[in-house]
């Protein structure tokens, strides 16, 4: 990106993930990432299909190597990755995971470790720049004064080979862990060395340029651009927030807690096997309401969904079947024998399971009507890729109107609780006209309610994060684009009703 397009508006990006494979429960393809990272050999296999891409046109197993790869970084170096793709000042709403009750078996992680490496990283990330820009200027000094120090020093040898470990310590020019302890002293020696060797104006201009260095990545990161959402399964009921916690709290006291440490929003992920009306998800959304935080919920037939035995997954459908059938989740024709995990879990994602929703809080006396308005919900994924494919290819005219994408744009416009998001599903570019068409349809709600996400790293699979972005962005022209990134996503997370009136980030500082 250009400096001109960096001053033009500040992107936000509403859906990343930055959890690692130690989140993910082990039966599931964490499970897979892990024991790839754990067995050395196959790691090598992993690398030698990386170099398939160089015998074929295909590069599917570059893309799982790289998705492996990521998933086994911890979350800050997962999101200095991702920052690369993006603008300075991008901010990114990063959204959890709390697998543990999808019955396929326990992470290794503890849910809160997840929660408190994103309450911290935004530190560990200044820290780690700086660490990373001082080595750079280390580096950049010594090579310059390295033959000075060769020319003047007495004890030659011992310089020259210390110089090689120097050079290796600085640009990390090793994994070994060794290793690592030996180019740390090496390292500690490299300043002292530097300092001896460096006469006094050129000492005063490299502590200049290690200051000026911290202030930029000081000035970098004092706005927050992490916005990190507390992934809420209400089947949960051991709310601690670390490992000592001896309280005993319940889920709002868990919000309130994380909610204070930075976190900006809530997740849900009906598709774990919970319909989002749950009676303890009520109060969620009620609490949402008097906070006005913003609430995401995947909403695409998913490729995670609950592992928990069939029947158990199919006598909570057929409970709720009366009420499914009423909100026509459950078409009269719908037989659960012989049906896929996807599609049984799709009950339970499905866009109109949240009229009923809308139709509990209406209920609730607690809850004014005119709050209401103070709630909203995303639909990730906007339904995706294979309900955006059958509106675009239908079998019948009638078929149009039978996809969730169709249906959730039908909420769109009858509620203004809700907004949707393409990540995911608009990395397929076949779609780019579609979104943009829509972006068109002024006299509709709409417009003012997608948002952009990438849904990066689980993209890797499917797709390139800097390609996405751009091609977006290349595709809309900028003032669409700004809409989708800046405009509706603003108002998505800190509220307001137009986007001009919302003068210079001053909702985010009160963060
Ligand atoms: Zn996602």
């Amino acid at each position: 990106m250009t400096n001109v397009e960096k001053k033009t508006f500040t992107m936000y990006n509403t859906h990343i993930h930055a959890f690692q494979n130690e989140a993910v429960p082990r039966c599931l393809f964490g499970g897979i990432s892990r024991f790839f990272y754990k067995h050395k050999k196959i790691k090598w296999i992993i690398h030698a299909l990386y170099r398939i891409r160089t015998l074929t046109n295909n590069d599917l197993w570059e893309r799982i190597g790289r998705y492996t790869e990521i998933g086994s970084l911890k979350s800050w170096q997962i999101l200095d990755h991702v920052f690369q793709f993006y603008p300075d000042d991008t901010k990114f709403v990063v959204l959890t995971m709390d697998m543990v009750h999808m019955g396929a078996g326990k992470p290794k992680q503890k849910y809160y470790e997840q929660l408190e490496e994103l309450a911290t990283v935004e530190e560990i990330l200044r820290i780690e720049s700086f660490k990373k820009a001082r080595k750079k200027i280390l580096k950049n000094t010594l090579i310059e004064a390295i033959p000075k120090i060769i020319e003047t020093s007495t004890k030659v040898r011992k310089i020259k080979k210390l110089g090689k470990i120097l050079t290796k310590a600085i640009t990390n020019d090793t994994t070994k862990a060794r290793k690592i302890e030996k180019f740390k002293k090496a390292e500690k020696n490299a300043e002292n060395i530097l300092k001896t060797a460096l006469n006094k104006k050129e000492l005063v201009q490299f502590e200049e340029t290690l200051k000026e260095e911290k202030k930029e990545i000081e000035k970098k990161y004092s706005e927050k651009r992490i916005l990190p959402f507390i992934c809420i399964d209400p089947r949960r009921t051991d709310w601690k927030i670390s490992k000592d916690d001896k309280k005993k709290r319940e889920m709002i006291d868990f919000i309130e807690y994380w909610r204070k440490r930075g976190f900006r929003g809530i997740k849900i992920y009906p598709p774990l096997g919970y319909f989002p009306w749950d009676k303890d998800l009520h109060k969620v959304y009620s609490y949402a309401i008097e906070h006005e935080i913003p609430i995401i919920t995947h909403c695409s037939p998913g490729v995670i969904n609950s592992r928990e035995c069939r029947r158990k997954l199919k006598k909570r459908i057929r409970d709720n079947k009366s009420e499914l059938i009423r909100l026509k989740v459950w078409n009269v024709n719908d037989k659960l024998r012989c049906i896929s995990r996807k599609k049984l879990c799709s009950y339970f994602t499905h866009p109109y399971n949240y009229k009923k929703v809308i139709e509990d809080l209406i209920e609730d006396r607690e809850i004014k009507n005119e709050d209401l308005s103070k709630l909203k919900i995303c639909f990730a994924h906007f339904g995706g890729a294979t309900e955006v494919k059958k509106y675009l290819y239908p079998k019948s005219l009638e078929s149009i109107k039978e996809n969730w994408f169709y249906y959730i744009r039908n909420l769109l416009e009858e509620s203004d609780v809700f907004y949707v998001d393409i990540s995911g599903t608009w990395g397929d570019s076949q779609f780019d006209p579609l979104l943009k068409l829509i972006l068109l349809e002024l006299a509709s709600k709409t417009p003012k309610k997608i948002l952009f996400g990438s849904d990066y790293y689980m993209n890797q699979i499917s797709f390139s994060e800097r390609n996405f972005g751009l091609r977006i962005r290349g595709y809309l022209g900028e003032d669409k684009f700004k809409q989708i990134a800046h405009c509706n996503t603003k108002t998505f997370l800190y509220g307001g009703k137009v986007c001009e009136k919302l003068t210079n980030s001053k909702e985010e500082k009160n963060e």
